[in-house]
């Protein structure tokens, strides 16, 4: 689901993935809010960012 990208940085997110539509410079992220995946994770591996969109798959 594609979330409004703000002007400013989410205050409350630290991001470094880079490829990311919502990637500010910084690590910082523009997502108005994100969602993170999966239930029942049991390591911060096994935890995504499921609001991430690549830049290249903008329309
Ligand atoms: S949407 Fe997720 S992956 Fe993209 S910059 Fe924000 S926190 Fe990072």
């Amino acid at each position: 689901m594609k979330v409004n990208k703000m002007n400013q940085p989410n205050p409350g997110v630290k991001c470094v993935v880079d490829s990311c539509y919502y990637y500010m410079s910084g690590d910082k992220c523009s997502a108005e809010k994100i969602e993170v995946q999966p239930k029942n994770a049991s390591s911060t591996e096994e935890t995504d960012c499921a609001t991430f969109i690549s830049q290249t798959n903008v329309t």
